[in-house]
């Protein structure tokens, strides 16, 4: 059956060939380490990582490189000259740069690791890139797709008659949105790849053009090159990155290797909060550690983004990720358990083919939830209900190949006897007792009319 994934850049769902099989190569929009990631910013490392488990599942060998943005964003709109945000959260306390970036870059990798998510095989950072960006940009000089003024840098759209082919942005209609033009620039929409540095400024390099700094897009470019190559199967971000990110990561790579860069450029919906996109400047951003402080699950969050599909817009409540974290224990619960009149003669093979042919249209996580649901609730034996929950565990990820039955404990088993007599002599006070205690112990009750079943809680 094959994988078909909507490509923003023709705008249609197209069967998926990487350009030498079996070998996949795919790069991800990494974060920025100046603090926590955000939920949203893990949703769109949620569906990186439900693509790469795909591509596996369905026998592709692939390799994933994610990017750290360990140095400022240079977006003019947003900030003001010579901010970015590592030197912005320096002002605010932190001793060095770099080591404000090297504490967040573990939070990260410890956000992924809770949230199963495989890493990548390669984690650039763009501090680690300097020299690669100033070649690049040279080379885009040579080329006469770049030019200076005063020390600065930019991009020349004016000589890139395809800007927009990704996001549908055209130049002309760009320039009207600019906030303050820009004097020095031959077009207002051409972008910055090197600034030259204020002299307030924390973080700044030598360049052939002074001291300065790299724009944010031109970082990833030059990333890109050196580890995946001019051509890239697969280009993974969250909506938010197709422009100006992408569109000038495209363009910066594509006027200097004359190659398309990216075969298929996938991207994800946002996750969204109080009514609006989960995003720093709305003050409505929730973290991973905001979840386990409040007790939850954090991977409640993961079987959340599975709810929906990646290329629609998620909104995040309390209220769902409780709702979330409830639907998972019961999962795990009921995959751990024995099931009433099972038939050892039914087949798990239909529940495969569906669970394939949902995960490769596009990605449709809650369509694969929904049969694994069913296989969980089904007639089939225990045995063939976990061997198929490990296997679909190995695209959604959920922890459920390691739901097993577990020995209960010594004197949880004392309890439950002990619970078993108090029942059979209907002393129904001492049976919520140490159905109490046995809660407190980790040990869940459920009464059914075939008798009381007792499991662990995950
Ligand atoms: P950043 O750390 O801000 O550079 O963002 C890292 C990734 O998170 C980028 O690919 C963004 O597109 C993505 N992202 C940012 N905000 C959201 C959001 N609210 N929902 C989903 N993805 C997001």
């Amino acid at each position: 059956m094959p994988l078909i994934l909507y490509n923003t850049l023709s705008r249609t769902k197209e069967e998926f060939h990487p350009s030498t099989w079996p070998a996949v190569k795919m790069y991800t929009c990494g974060p920025t380490v100046f603090r926590s990631p955000h939920l949203g910013n893990l949703r769109s490392f949620i569906l990186a990582d439900i693509l790469r488990r795909t591509l596996e599942y369905n026998g592709y060998q692939v390799y994933h490189v994610k990017n750290i943005t360990d140095i400022g964003h240079m977006e003019q709109e947003h900030q003001h000259p010579g901010e970015d945000d590592v030197a912005l959260a320096v002002e605010k306390g932190a001793a060095v740069a770099a080591a404000v970036a090297e504490f967040y870059t573990g939070i990260f990798h410890e956000a992924e690791k809770r949230l199963n998510i495989l890493p990548a095989h390669n984690f650039p950072q763009a501090s680690q890139h300097i020299s690669e960006v100033i070649a690049l940009i040279r080379r885009l000089m040579e080329q006469g797709f770049a030019y200076e003024v005063s020390g600065t840098v930019y991009f020349d759209i004016g000589r890139w008659p395809q800007y927009g082919r990704l996001s549908g942005n055209r130049p002309e209609e760009l320039a009207i949105h600019r906030v303050e033009p820009d004097p020095q620039k031959r077009n207002p929409a051409d972008f910055t790849l090197w600034r030259r540095a204020e002299p307030q400024r924390v973080e700044w390099w030598e360049s052939p053009w002074g001291r300065g700094y790299p724009g944010w897009h031109i970082e990833d470019s030059a990333m890109m090159l050196k580890h995946v190559g001019e051509q890239v199967d697969l280009l993974v971000g969250g909506v938010d990155d197709i422009f100006p990110h992408h569109e000038d990561v495209m363009a910066q790579c594509e006027a200097a290797t004359e190659k398309p860069l990216a075969t298929y450029w996938i991207h994800g919906e946002h996750l969204e909060a109080e009514g609006e996109r989960m995003v720093v400047i709305a003050e409505n951003v929730i973290t991973l550690e905001d979840l386990v402080t409040r007790g939850v699950d954090p991977l409640a969050f993961r079987y959340l983004c599975l709810t929906a599909h990646y290329r629609s817009k998620l909104h995040f409540t309390w209220e769902s990720i409780r709702a979330a974290e409830s639907a998972l224990r019961n999962l795990r619960g009921k995959l751990a358990e024995e099931v009433e009149g099972a038939q050892p003669s039914s087949r798990g093979q239909p529940y495969v083919d569906a669970f394939v042919a949902a995960i490769n249209n596009d990605l449709d996580m809650p369509r694969a939830l929904g049969i694994l649901w069913e296989v969980v609730r089904s007639a089939l034996p225990f045995e063939e209900r976990r061997k198929l929950a490990g296997d679909f565990d190995r695209v959604l990820g959920l922890g459920l190949a390691h739901v097993v039955p577990q020995e209960l404990p010594e004197a949880a088993l004392r309890l439950i006897q002990e619970r078993e007599m108090a029942r059979s002599s209907q002393d129904w006070a001492r049976s919520d007792e140490l159905r109490q205690q046995l809660l407190a112990m980790g040990i869940e009750v459920r009464d059914t009319p075939q008798g009381s079943r007792y499991s662990p809680r995950y």
